[in-house]
Parts: C-alpha cells; sequence; structure tokens
C-alpha cells in the first residue's frame, strides 16, 4: 500500500534523515516510535506531501507522490502536529471549508460532518466557534477535517500529545474504530504505551534512522529478554554512568534514576548494587521492569526513549 524507499532530507547542515525506507501493507496501523527529534514528523510529513524530502520516494497505492500528486492526495487524511483551525469560524463552517478543499458533494459533505462530529463526540458544539474550544477538542475536530474525503490512509503525527485523557481516549477509541474498519493507519508517538497497545507493526526510529522494525513480538524478541533494573537514588550523575557502562553494562540515565539492561539477573542484580554502592549512590528504591518497547529501545541505542 506505501512503499518508502530511502528518504534523505537535510535542514541547512543537519542531516534530519539518513535514507529511511520501509513499506506498509494495506489495512495496517503501522507506528513509528521514537524520541523528540528522531525524524518521525519528517518522515511522515514527507509522506503527507508537507515536506518535500532531497532525494528518496514515497508511493501511496502504487502511486509516487510526486509523479501523482492529486490521485495521493485523494488517498490519504492527514492530521499534521500544528492544529490548522479556523478560531472565529464554528465546527461546521471549519469541516465545510476543509471539506471543501477535497471537493466532496455539499450534501454528501454535510453528512459527513454530522456523522464525523457524532463520532468525536462534539455534535452539541458543532455551532460553537472553534476559540471556545478545549486544545483536546481543537485536535478533535482536526482528525475530523481530515477524514471528510473518506481516506484510505490516515497519517497522524503525534496527535495526543498536550491534550486531556478523555479527548485523548476517544481519538483512540476512533483510531481503532477506522482501523478495525480497514483503514491503513500511520501514526508516529514517543509513547512506547500507544505503539504497543495499538500498532500492528513498529518502525523504531533514532536520529534520522530506523533501527528496528517489527511486530510488538518481534521487537521484543529483539530486546533478546532482557529484563530492566531501575536504580533510584541521590548521587546518580552521568559520570558514573560513564563508568558503569565501561564496565560492560548498557545502562541510561533519568532524574535520579540510572536503568540498567541485564540478560541474567540473578549474576548482575547484586554486581549492580554494589557497584552503584562503590559510586556514591545512595539507592532509595530498586525496580525490574520485564522487557518493553522501552528497554528494546534502551538495548538498540543506549539512549531512553523519553529523555
Ligand atoms: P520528531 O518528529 O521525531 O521529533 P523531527 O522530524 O521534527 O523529529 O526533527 C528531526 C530533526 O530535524 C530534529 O533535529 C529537528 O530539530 C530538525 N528539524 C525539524 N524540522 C526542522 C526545520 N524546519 N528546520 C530546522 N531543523 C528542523
Amino acid at each position: 500500500m506505501i512503499n518508502v524507499t530511502d528518504l534523505r532530507k537535510s535542514y541547512g547542515n543537519h542531516i534530519a534523515l539518513h535514507g529511511i525506507s520501509f513499506s506498509i501493507q494495506q489495512g495496517e496501523f503501522y507506528g513509528l516510535l521514537g524520541p523528540n527529534g528522531a525524524g518521525k514528523s519528517t518522515t511522515i510529513g514527507i509522506m503527507s506531501m508537507l515536506v518535500s524530502p532531497d532525494s528518496g520516494s514515497v508511493s501511496i497505492n502504487n502511486n509516487d507522490i510526486i509523479q501523482h500528486p492529486v490521485e495521493c492526495k485523494q488517498t490519504i487524511g492527514v492530521v499534521p502536529q500544528e492544529i490548522a483551525l479556523y478560531n472565529e469560524l464554528s465546527a461546521i463552517d471549519n469541516l465545510l471549508f476543509w471539506g471543501g478543499l477535497y471537493n466532496v458533494e455539499k450534501s454528501l459533505l454535510k453528512k459527513r460532518i454530522d456523522t464525523t462530529l457524532h463520532l468525536f463526540g462534539l455534535s452539541d458544539r458543532a455551532n460553537d466557534k472553534v476559540k471556545t474550544y478545549s486544545g483536546g477538542m481543537k485536535r478533535r475536530i482536526n482528525i475530523a477535517a481530515a477524514l471528510l474525503h473518506n481516506p484510505k490512509v490516515l497519517f497522524m503525527d503525534e496527535p495526543t500529545v498536550g491534550i486531556d485523557p478523555q479527548s485523548r481516549n476517544l481519538i483512540f477509541e476512533v483510531v481503532q474504530k477506522l482501523h478495525s474498519e480497514g483503514m491503513t493507519i500511520v501514526y508516529t508517538t514517543h509513547y512506547m504505551e500507544e505503539a504497543e497497545r495499538f500498532c500492528d507493526r513498529i518502525g523504531i526510529i533514532d536520529n534520522g534512522k530506523i533501527v528496528a522494525q517489527g511486530t510488538l513480538h518481534e521487537l521484543k524478541s529483539m530486546g533478546g529478554n532482557q529484563e530492566a533494573v531501575i536504580i533510584s537514588g541521590n548521587g546518580i550523575t552521568e559520570a558514573t554512568a560513564a563508568k558503569m557502562r565501561a564496565a560492560g553494562f548498557i545502562v541510561s540515565t533519568g532524574e535520579n534514576q540510572l536503568t540498567f539492561l541485564s540478560h541474567n539477573l540473578k549474576s548482575d542484580l547484586s554486581r549492580i548494587v554494589l557497584m552503584c554502592s562503590e559510586h556514591g549512590i545512595d539507592i532509595n528504591d530498586i525496580s525490574i521492569r520485564h522487557v518493553n518497547l522501552e528497554t528494546v529501545f534502551l538495548s538498540l541505542t543506549g539512549k531512553q526513549l523519553r529523555d
């Protein structure tokens, strides 16, 4: 359904994408998971025809986005990270505007607007100006706007960042419903939980490269069934983490926290605790976590997903 081949993009001297390639099957829910700055928005922006690549290609439904932009635009719905709505207009008028851009016939458009507003729980606020909406409500309208021409593919760039839990849950419900009805969905996130919960396949992206790709099960087995030992305490510095790395551990630092990966907890745990006390760390909590996408990311990149 979608083929992305060797996408490269620089902003000035900064290389944002180092050659990104992946394919997405029809009806698949594909997640691009990576920390801030990894290149998710640039990748999905190119796929959505909002950003032009320096080189590489994207085809959607067998149409190249450069050679067949009109066909591609009809096939995709795009939810960019920036909310693009007219604050002085009502939700209905905003949706009439967006639907009009896709030449949806007026009576059909009105029907779709009704259905979509209902789907997003906004029917009773439909005539209110968007400026009176919460951030989460605006986000829901933004997604609704992307659906009015009935696209086969939906691109969503971090759609749940900074919104209230009620809107987030509603968005999850709608996206799952669309997926169950056969829509192909491409979804970027830095939330491991979202990728684990929804995606059929996940591409893990870091520093402008896909570092691993597969189903959740496949990715977890790439993590080598390691466990994470999370030490919380005082006296943790980047310098102590570096010494522990030199001793052969994969370690990342968070606020007053060190996360170690271990293939063999039985032998590693006492070594880890000993090393921490030797380096003057005053431990106040130790927890053990089974492998998840966070630990997979750590084992692949040596970093945490959320810095
Ligand atoms: P993500 O969506 O994973 O946070 P982005 O694709 O937004 O990552 O950014 C990738 C890299 O490119 C980052 O280092 C970011 O600072 C840089 N970048 C993104 N957009 C621009 C831009 N318009 N101008 C300059 N640098 C940019």
